[in-house]
């Protein structure tokens, strides 16, 4: 059977005073029916990029799209405005980092919940009360009824995120993209919030792409790893291969970036050195070489030339050999 969500070849350019930025260049993946997604990169990597494309949020003025995204065999890339706008909030929703940009202070949170439901299902705003009631218990907001009629400013962030995602699961969509949606909370609140996702898909059977800078948080999250980096896909895998052997000197670079607790210490973070390069023009070759303490291995300009490919299925785009990324990880990568 088809996948769920197929992105083919998806390429996204916007068009800048300075020149034309090459958001994401030629990325595929697919997801299935209640799985979760994690999408890992730096800031300017396309992680979000590539969901707006998906959404058909950019803006159409401004941005070129190529490539094939298909959804449950509908295709996305050239559909019309208004067949994404029924799309959107109905079988494919999203999930913002900061729920003060999806949530009007001037609006109660139960009618804000209610609207998409009313509007996509025809109920009337009774039923879309009650609903809305439903969904606050659902996502753990104590006394629903009591506060289904509060404005967002009498809910806590890590309420509001919670409302948040009830107005995004309020017409039980299929696939569901959340954005960085811990960022802003604090540690506990977003155990709280990651565990709440896990078991509205398990009750919702959505598919999930959960963006994020932070390894961390798809660790216990996501089933699969998509790590991008300028715009393409470096590696994939299970979450599973990907934190116990991974393929890619970037990836090391965010395992060793990624807080971790050894016994009682902390271990220091170790960022990956340089910044994430321009897409206006981005470096040939690999795009990581720039920043690569592996280049020297793999001998003569091929870095710095020639592009790896991300072969099918598990695995890196570096032109390292299987078998030296995997003595480099365990001699120099590995935490002890
Ligand atoms: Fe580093 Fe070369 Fe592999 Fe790119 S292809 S990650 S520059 S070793
Ligand atoms: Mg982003």
């Amino acid at each position: 059977a088809d996948p769920f969500l197929s992105v083919r070849d998806l390429y996204v350019r916007f068009s800048t005073e300075d020149g034309i930025v090459k958001a994401v260049d030629g990325l595929s993946f697919d997801l299935e029916r209640g799985r979760t997604l994690g999408i890992v990169g730096e800031s300017g990597s396309g992680k979000s990029v590539t969901n707006l494309a998906v959404l058909g949020l950019h803006n159409p003025k401004s941005t070129t799209i190529s490539g094939e995204i298909l959804l449950d065999g509908q295709e996305l890339t050239g559909a019309r405005e208004k067949t994404l706008e029924r799309l959107r909030g109905n079988k494919m929703a999203m999930i913002f980092q900061d729920p003060l940009t999806a949530l009007s202070p001037y609006y109660t949170v139960g009618r804000q919940i209610a609207e998409p439901f009313v509007k996509h299902t025809g109920a009337s705003k009774r039923e879309g009360r009650l609903r809305a009631v439903e969904m606050l218990g659902k996502v753990g907001i104590p006394q629903p009824q009591t506060r289904v009629d509060d404005y967002p400013h009498q809910f806590s962030g890590g309420m509001r995120q919670r409302a948040m995602i009830a107005m995004s699961l309020v017409c039980n969509p299929s696939l569901l993209i959340a954005d960085e949606p811990t960022t802003a909370l604090d540690v506990t609140v977003q155990a709280q919030i990651l565990d709440l996702l896990k078991d509205l898909q398990q009750e919702f059977g959505s598919a999930i792409i959960l963006i994020t800078h932070d390894l961390g948080v798809v660790a216990n999250t996501a089933d699969d790893i998509l790590v991008m980096y300028a715009g393409r896909a470096v590696e994939r895998g299970s979450v599973k291969e990907v934190l116990q052997s991974p393929r890619h000197p970037y990836t090391w670079g965010l395992l060793g970036s990624m807080p971790r607790l050894s016994g009682d210490v902390e271990q220091p973070l170790k960022p990956i050195p340089g910044t994430p390069p321009s897409l206006l023009n981005p470096p040939p070759g690999c795009p990581f070489h720039p920043r690569c303490a592996y280049t020297g291995e793999v001998g003569g300009d091929r870095c710095s030339s020639e592009r790896p490919v991300l072969p099918e299925g598990r695995g890196g785009a570096c032109h390292l050999t299987a078998e030296r990324k995997q003595s480099i990880f365990i001699e120099d990568i590995q935490p002890a």
